[in-house]
């Protein structure tokens, strides 16, 4: 089955509001993508100013949402304050949130319960450490991360949220930000793993979901990763900081998929 690619960037902590301006002109002198999702995820503080200045092929995304609704967590973002600066989709349980905020996977399919309920596509994050996987337990980590979040994965395939299906990203901690990309075959043998988790859980949901690979990818892997079947597109940290290096992987990515136009 043939699925639409996403190539998404996480930007992090990082760019000032001037940087997100020239970034949005940068990609609308670029031209359209139309066979590849683009999706970019700004800090929380300059979602309203990236939603209002991407082109319209470009959609913005929270990093992060709060697992309750509304209170008092100073500090934090909900569901339906993102959705109303204009994010669209919504990370839930990236591995810097597990490690630096202590969230637990149940913590992170009550985010993205929360995300799809205010109408944004949530995309539910999970990788090993380098420990785990030298141990022999990437699987059973995964399996034990992605297990809370096959009900939400599930309902965002029926069409809920901002409509974009279900979305889960593999990011092997020991890939992110160091350099060292998984291989496409150990990334596609990790894809292939969750895909059938989820057509464990019902049938046909591995086939739809959307499964993208991040660590360390770049426009100098990014085609050999795309090319694996299981490998749906990217969640891109570091390279997704430049426009010209982020468009670059676009490029790439939409070249190779069914051929048309790419920016
Ligand atoms: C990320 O943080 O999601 C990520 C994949 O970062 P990088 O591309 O820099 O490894």
């Amino acid at each position: 089955m043939k699925r639409k690619p996403v190539v998404a960037g996480n930007w992090k902590m990082n760019l000032l509001a001037r940087e997100v301006a020239a970034y949005a002109e940068a990609l609308a002198a670029a031209g359209p993508a139309t066979t590849v999702d683009i999706v970019l995820f700004p800090t929380p503080v300059y979602l309203d100013g990236a939603a209002r200045a991407m082109p319209t092929w470009v959609s913005v995304g929270a990093q992060d949402v709060h697992a309750e609704e509304k209170g008092a967590y100073t500090g934090d973002v909900a569901a339906a304050q993102a959705r109303d600066a204009g994010a669209t989709w919504a990370l839930a349980g990236h591995s810097e949130r597990r490690q630096c905020h202590g969230e637990s996977s149940a913590e992170v399919a009550r985010k993205a319960e929360r995300a799809l309920a205010a109408g944004m596509t949530p995309v539910v994050c999970v990788g090993e450490t380098i420990e785990q996987r030298e141990q022999g337990e990437t699987e059973a980590v995964l399996d034990d991360q992605l297990a809370p979040a096959l009900a939400v994965l599930d309902t965002a395939d029926a069409g809920a949220g901002a409509g974009a299906g279900a979305v889960l990203a593999y990011e092997p901690v020991w890939a992110i930000g160091t350099g060292l990309s998984a291989s496409p075959e150990v990334a596609a043998a990790v894809h292939s793993h969750l895909r059938g988790a989820l057509n464990a859980h019902r049938a046909g949901l591995g086939d739809a979901a959307r499964i993208l690979y991040g660590g360390s990818v770049g426009a100098e892997n990014c085609r050999d990763l795309l090319s694996r079947p299981d490998i749906d597109g990217f969640l891109i940290g570091g390279a997704s900081l430049d426009p010209a290096s982020f468009l670059r992987i676009i490029r790439l990515s939409a070249g190779s998929g069914s051929g048309a136009a790419a920016p």
